[in-house]
């Protein structure tokens, strides 16, 4: 049997596999390619940008992110769950500093 990750998600001949997710070729009209889009999600592997780690992208993600959030098709998950957490608290930090650093302006021209 083949695993997820092998598995052509252009054949149309092929009956969408456990696990995967059709595709609304409706959503992903944003899409100006010229090239087939997907007709379901699976799972797939892909490598942390940030750590080097392997993680599953799931179905599910895929079809938020190229349906919902109206990715790009030809765009890919890059980086882990807990990197983008971590990049999520950096940012949240590095906004706090900017925030209180304003403060501090405020506080002494007042
Ligand atoms: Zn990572």
């Amino acid at each position: 049997m083949k695993s997820l990750y092998e598995i052509d998600v252009y054949d149309k001949s092929l009956k969408p596999p456990v696990g995967s997710v059709v595709a609304d070729h409706s959503e992903l009209s944003h899409n100006n390619t010229y090239g087939p889009l997907p007709l379901f999600y699976v799972d797939k592997l892909f490598v942390c940008r940030d750590c080097n780690k392997e993680e599953v992208w799931t179905a599910e993600q895929q079809k938020w992110w190229y349906e919902v959030a109206k990715g790009n098709i030809n765009s890919i998950a890059v980086k882990c769950n807990s990197c983008r957490k971590l990049d999520k608290k950096r940012k949240a930090s590095a906004r706090k500093i900017h925030l209180d650093g304003i403060a501090e302006k405020l506080k002494k021209v007042t």
